[in-house]
């Protein structure tokens, strides 16, 4: 077989679809977001960002820099080897102290990223609790499913969003067996919220755990950035929050808080956590610094929320077709993937505005969208600029106008 033969058909068919994935080069500089510098062939260009999930700009917050920097100055670069193997320092310590306290749990487990603290702790929980069933939310995450799908435990998808459906899923199975019910709070994509309080009743009256997913919603919701289970007073009625340290917060790194068992018992068999090096500690401090600033500071949550507003009574004047929800995640439906690398492309050249293109798989086929995140540090004229520039391509492509099609 010429293999390579093969990868280029299959990237070429990718392609063909219009779902082939270009990456935008960018330059990020300190302290100038959401402003960047995009690489092309023939150069650079200054662009704004409008799809970060650098979601309040705290990747570039002073106290997060001077503690990252305080820490590369105290410990070097790399943690020099796994958690078990000489690579747990004070920073990963304090930072799991901190992620506890965080969401009002006795433990907190430190993960390399999101994707990696999910697919480990499924696998390992769905895998090692003894006939274990796990009861999944249809959207979610591809890490959470690839962590059912490796722990070979049987798993019932429930209707998205959907207590009854999860309370039928979970009236036909025998009550002895161990039960996960796996959710997210803020689905990344269409940006709608889960039932929680609902969730949790049905997963009390059956007995099953909730594993539940904040990556889009930690740093973000609740008086001190605990995530949607905080601001509605629910964290203690999940058995297990997991979350990012990529997004909100603005480093990198992922984990969960639960009990001291469960955390202890996750750390104990599950590869993804044994088998790897950990974050440098430098990230460790960084994303600790962050934390501990948003758990006190309400002004960029207050700020992020006003930009998200502002941005939607904008698209809603100018009737471009954008999914109504209650967080801060803005999709503007397209629903053609060439259309959509087409609007991003236009955004990109002749504006200096990227906003990624977000295609299939990622997404289901035909509803192709661009999602918009603003951020505390978009401007008024940034979000008018955004407008007119998005305005004169529906214009000019003649694209639908209306209220979004869900
Ligand atoms: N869960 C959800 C819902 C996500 O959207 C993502 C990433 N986009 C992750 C987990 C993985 O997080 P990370 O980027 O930190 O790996």
């Amino acid at each position: 077989m010429n293999y390579d033969e093969f990868f280029r058909a299959e990237l070429q068919s990718l392609a063909d679809e219009g779902n082939y994935r270009h990456f935008a080069e960018l330059e990020r500089r300190q302290g100038d977001f959401p402003r960047a510098r995009h690489h092309r062939p023939d150069g650079t260009k200054e662009v704004t960002v409008w799809c970060s999930n650098d979601y309040l700009g705290m990747g570039q917050h002073p106290a997060v820099l001077s503690a990252m920097h305080e820490a590369i100055d105290r410990c070097g670069a790399g943690a020099g080897g796994t958690r078990n193997i000489s690579g747990t320092t004070h920073d990963h310590v304090m930072l799991e102290q901190e992620l506890a306290d965080l969401h009002h749990k006795p433990a907190a487990l430190l993960f390399t990223s999101g994707y990696v603290s999910n697919w480990a702790a499924i696998t390992t929980l769905a895998s090692r609790l003894p006939g274990c069933v796990v009861l999944s939310d249809a959207g979610n995450h591809a890490s959470m499913i690839e962590g059912i799908r490796h722990s070979r435990a049987e798993k019932i998808i429930f209707k998205h969003n959907d207590p009854q459906d999860l309370e039928r899923c979970l009236a036909q199975i025998d009550p002895k067996r161990p039960k996960i019910v796996a959710f997210e709070s803020v689905y990344s994509m269409d940006g709608d919220i889960a039932p929680i309080a609902k969730i949790c009743d049905v997963a009390e009256k059956y007995g099953a755990m909730t594993y539940l997913d904040e990556v889009h919603a930690v740093g973000l919701y609740g008086l001190r950035g605990g995530g949607i289970a905080e601001r509605e007073g629910l964290m203690d009625r999940i058995t297990l929050i997991e979350g990012t340290l990529g997004k909100a917060f603005g480093v990198v790194g992922g984990y969960i808080a639960a009990s001291t068992e469960l955390c202890d018992f996750v750390r104990s068999f599950a590869s993804g956590f044994i088998f790897t090096t950990a974050l440098p500690p430098a990230c460790a401090a960084a994303a600790r610094a962050s934390i501990q600033h948003l758990k006190q500071s309400n002004s960029e949550r207050e700020r992020h929320q006003n930009r998200v507003a502002a941005v939607r009574r904008q698209l809603d004047i100018m009737g471009v077709p954008h999914l109504k929800n209650d967080s801060h995640i803005v999709p503007v439906m397209v629903g053609n993937p060439v259309k959509c690398k087409m609007i991003s492309d236009r955004l990109l050249q002749d504006y200096g505005i990227y906003v990624q293109p977000i295609n299939y798989p990622t997404v289901p086929k035909g509803t192709e969208r661009l999602r918009i995140t603003p951020s505390p540090v978009h401007s008024d004229e940034d979000i008018r600029y955004l407008m007119e520039s998005l305005g004169a391509i529906w214009s000019e492509c003649a694209l639908a106008r209306g209220v979004a099609a869900a």
